[in-house]
């Protein structure tokens, strides 16, 4: 289905290009599309899951009072405000609803970097309609002031639809087919108001008066095409998911997007710099506001970038320091605190104890019941072992089956007691064999964690299952410091 309308495009744009200069004709023929159109759509969106058919209705709207406005037009005709006026303005508002309604269905919580890249390209774009569109349209004196307000609103209408496309675009969310489709329909009416734009300019200007019907036609195809879009997407078999819930990537910085960013908030200087070309400088004020908001949201955009990079860095350096099975410090992250510990406790002026505890016939837990189960020991020990401690101590894994524990503020009497009852906690009836050692005062992290691990190896020696004080300190024996 999705396939024969999209077939149906080209061919409508065929017949529209060789259909006879008469207006009845070239407009029956175009409404006819924009009804088939909206038919077409208004089927899809039947096809797809009662909650996933908004957007679609609203998309059908669009086209209906557009297509309704060309039969008017054609039947009413009339200068600006004409009765087919407020029936082409709908379009836009319907169309950005749908929009709308897409970015909430496929975005969960808020994007900023988006709405501000759309933003930007909106400010950038919004200037150049300004000064090309809108503020002629307004300064046009052959019109009434209703008048004015209906040419201009053409142009708001262009780009709060623009808008809406930029922040969809830079959204999160599926890109399928019918996401495609969707975009590439939007695009068309967009490109086919800015091609009316810029035909009128050039009839102004005497160019190309020649050509008037055939230029004529050629954006009356392109507004077909954008009308005929819209049914292709919605009878796509991929049509629901153009609304599904995104996972929770960020918004890339893709180097096609820093260029657009670029050329948009280029545009305030370059207007400046015609203007100034051409000996006078007509909009000033529009230039000054446009490029002050350009600025800060480049600037704004930087910071939201930069914290993005720093969270980042953060996670990394959390992930660093963790311990991926157990969830406790590593290795590396113990290597960073234990000095610490025992530089505050020298301040302090307060004893320090660190433990290294290491599982017993852990080999053969393994071998016994496989290694996964070793895994499972592994993490609830840890976390039993963590739970027996006092709140202020640190326990880490220092690799394998080996975890070492900070105990500030105890001597060796505290510190064997706290871990004599970790021992206990051990699950699945296990047992460790641990060293405790008491800081000198003057010897190294190194030092300290040697005469630890040389308890350690006492204890293993003994039996195991149990915990061994560390002899004091070689350099602080009588006669050999
Ligand atoms: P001892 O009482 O002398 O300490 O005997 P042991 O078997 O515990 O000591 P040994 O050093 O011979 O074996 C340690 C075992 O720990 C060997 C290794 O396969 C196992 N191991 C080390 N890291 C992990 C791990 O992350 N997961 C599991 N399942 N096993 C591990
Ligand atoms: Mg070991
Ligand atoms: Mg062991």
């Amino acid at each position: 289905m999705s396939k024969v309308f999209a077939t149906a495009v080209v061919a409508a744009v065929v017949v529209n290009q060789v259909l006879p200069d008469d207006q009845r004709t070239t407009s029956a023929f175009q409404t006819a599309v924009g009804y088939a159109a909206v038919a077409a759509v208004l089927i899809g969106a039947s096809r797809l899951p009662r909650r996933d058919r908004l957007p679609w209705w609203l998309f059908a709207a669009g086209l209906g009072a557009n297509s309704t406005g060309i039969v008017v037009r054609t039947v009413l005709g009339g200068e600006v405000p004409a009765p087919s006026d407020p029936l082409f303005l709908a379009l836009y508002p319907f169309c950005a609803a749908a929009i709308a309604v897409l970015i909430r269905r496929r975005e969960i919580g808020r994007d900023r970097t988006a709405a501000v890249d759309a933003a930007t390209i909106t400010t950038g774009l919004g200037l150049l309609a300004w000064v090309y569109v809108i503020a002629p349209a307004a300064a046009d004196g052959g019109v009434t002031m209703l008048g004015q307000a209906t040419l201009a609103a053409y142009p708001v209408g262009d780009l709060i639809l623009l808008a809406m496309m930029v922040r969809l675009l830079r959204g999160r969310g599926a890109r399928g087919a019918p996401f495609w489709w969707v975009t590439a329909s939007m695009a068309a009416f967009l490109i086919g108001d800015t091609a009316w734009v810029v035909l009128r300019y050039l009839l102004e200007v005497g160019y190309g008066v020649d050509h008037v019907a055939t230029l004529n036609r050629s954006v009356e195809s392109l507004f077909l095409v954008a009308m005929m879009l819209l049914p292709v997407g919605a009878l796509h078999p991929d049509a629901r998911w153009i609304a599904a819930p995104a996972g929770a990537e960020g918004t890339r910085l893709s180097r096609v997007h820093l260029t657009l960013m670029a050329a948009a908030s280029l545009i305030a200087p370059v207007v400046l710099a015609v203007q100034l070309a051409q000996g006078a400088v007509v909009n000033g004020t529009a230039i000054v506001i446009c490029s002050a908001a350009l600025f800060l949201l480049v600037v704004f955009r930087m910071w939201q970038a930069l914290r993005e990079v720093e969270n980042q860095a953060r996670q990394v350096r959390e992930l660093a320091r963790c311990d991926e099975l157990t969830g406790l410090p590593n290795r590396r992250a113990w290597n960073d605190e234990l000095p610490r510990a025992l530089e505050s406790a020298r301040r302090d002026g307060r004893p320090v104890s660190v433990a290294v505890l290491d599982l017993d016939r852990f080999k053969l837990f393994n071998d016994t019941f496989g290694h996964p189960a070793g895994d499972r020991l592994l993490k609830s020990a840890a976390a039993a072992w963590h739970g027996s401690l006092r709140a202020v101590d640190t326990l880490a894994r220092y690799g394998g089956e080996e975890f070492v524990v900070l105990l500030p503020n105890a001597g060796e009497t505290e510190a064997c007691r706290v871990i004599e009852r970790v021992l206990a906690a051990t699950p699945l009836e296990q047992t460790f064999s641990a060293g405790v050692a008491v800081w000198d005062g003057r010897e190294t992290s190194d030092e300290l964690i040697e005469r630890a691990d040389a308890a350690l190896y006492r204890a293993k020696a003994n039996g195991r299952n149990q915990i061994a004080p560390a002899n004091d300190p070689v350099s602080n024996l009588p006669g050999l410091s």
